[in-house]
């Protein structure tokens, strides 16, 4: 395991010699995302629907290639920058929630240990990361997956999709009490019907929480 990860390292550092980083939208060199390619992606926008807020559509080209690139490609960068956006457009909800910071935590989505491995990270994690390093609110990882249900990318019936995201969430007794009276933000990367979510949402309330709130980077129209 070990000497593959050197190996794939030192691939990864001579390719990056070879290829340098482009532009993934205009292809110049240098970063993952250019500053003038940020400034042409869409304006973020608020609700989604009712507790869950979203920034941008993944309907937009150009938000669903980054994402894609995220979520698929492993460039953490990537989902980074657009979680810094993301946050810009929450800020009104962060900054009433940094007045309470002692009775407000983030928990990002599970994903299942196999995913997370293929996929090189849980990018719930990651936004949830940023979220908290600009807000000062502790990330708490409470969802436990009970089961892994399908990725829920792989089914097109909404209503398959509400059966498979029903109950896979539970919180651990040794994360109740950092749950229990609370107001939770969810964090996800996108939100489709909003089933994963809700079942979140579920576990986090029989674990006690009080008020609960999801933010993802982006929403698909239902
Ligand atoms: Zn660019």
């Amino acid at each position: 395991m070990e000497f593959f990860s050197i190996l794939y390292r030192g691939a990864e550092k001579t390719l990056s010699f070879l290829f340098p980083r482009r532009c993934l939208i205009c292809g110049r060199d240098g970063k993952d995302l250019c500053l003038a390619c940020i400034e042409t992606l869409p304006e973020t926008y608020g609700l989604h629907s009712g507790y869950i807020h979203s920034a941008f559509s993944y309907n937009d080209k150009k938000v669903r290639k980054l994402i894609r690139f995220f979520k698929y490609r492993k460039r953490k960068e990537v989902g980074e920058i657009l979680a810094k956006m993301a946050f810009n457009a929450f800020s009104e909800d962060f900054a009433e929630a940094m007045l309470f910071k002692g009775s407000v935590a983030i928990v990002p989505i599970s994903m299942p240990k196999r995913r997370v491995y293929v996929r090189g990270y849980n990018h719930a994690e990651i936004i949830a990361g940023v979220f908290s390093k600009h807000s000062g609110l502790p990330v708490v990882q409470a969802l436990k997956r009970t089961r892994s249900g399908k990725p829920q990318a792989h089914i097109s019936s909404r209503e398959e999709r509400k059966e498979n995201a029903r109950g896979i969430f539970s919180v651990p007794d040794a994360r109740k009490k950092e749950i229990a009276g609370k107001t939770i933000f969810i964090v996800d990367d996108i939100v489709t019907t909003g089933s994963t979510i809700e079942d979140a949402s579920r576990a986090l309330k029989e674990a006690g929480a009080q008020n609960i709130l999801a933010f993802t980077l982006a929403a698909t129209p239902r």
